[in-house]
């Protein structure tokens, strides 16, 4: 399936034309269409599908057409487990998001949070972090999450096995209950099934 039958904004088309991208992968195809409805999603899929476009093209479309970038508010909340992988998220993010007037922020442990909070202090809409640097800008007071309407957790079976879900399910506790809700995962083990079941 070609990307312009999908119904998305030409500012991303141009950008994924210019990404070198042509046709959707099937990740894309069955998750983008469910995604633009605002449902929420499972998926069971490994780096590699393309499953970070199926997340990230729906959620700019969807913060575009309410019109809701540049108020300063975090619109978006990704979780992933490591700097690399947010890096690369994010990095994602800006080459679809290049046509459009939206704010991208990364942000990780292991590195001085200044540059991060300088950042945060001029709005960012959609933000891509890892757990513990999250919780820890929560807890000083410099994000607050009770203006998110779309929420991913990106390759929770690794969340699990590095230790994260304890500081996931407290992030949980700080998103508004009406959200759109996207989880990833490459396998799904019962502690993993059980989360997603909660969120
Ligand atoms: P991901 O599984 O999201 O980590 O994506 C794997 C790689 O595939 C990334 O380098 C993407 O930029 C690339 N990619 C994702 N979707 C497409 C697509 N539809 N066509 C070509 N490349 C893609």
């Amino acid at each position: 399936m070609l990307f312009n039958e999908l119904e998305l904004n030409q500012q991303l088309l141009r950008a994924l034309k210019e990404a070198g991208y042509t046709k959707a992968t099937p990740i894309q195809v069955d998750a983008i269409p469910h995604l633009m409805n605002n449902e929420d999603l499972l998926g069971c899929a490994q780096t590699g599908t393309g499953k970070t476009a199926a997340f990230a093209l729906p959620i700019i479309q969807n913060i575009i057409e309410e019109q809701t970038a540049g108020k300063g508010a975090i619109k978006a909340l990704i979780l992933a487990p490591t700097r690399e992988l947010a890096i690369q998220i994010g990095d994602s993010l800006h080459t679809y998001a290049k046509y459009l007037p939206l704010s991208i922020q990364v942000i990780f442990g292991g590195v001085s949070q200044n540059p991060q909070t300088a950042k945060l202090k001029r709005g960012t809409d959609i933000l891509v972090a890892t757990p513990g640097r999250l919780l820890d800008l929560i807890g000083q007071g410099f994000i607050k999450l009770n203006q998110v309407d779309f929420f991913v957790l990106d390759e929770a079976d690794m969340m699990l096995d590095m230790g994260m879900l304890h500081d996931v399910r407290r992030i949980l506790r700080e998103l508004p209950k009406k959200r759109q809700s996207m989880f990833f995962s490459a396998t799904m083990p019962k502690e993993i099934e059980k989360l997603a079941g909660t969120i």
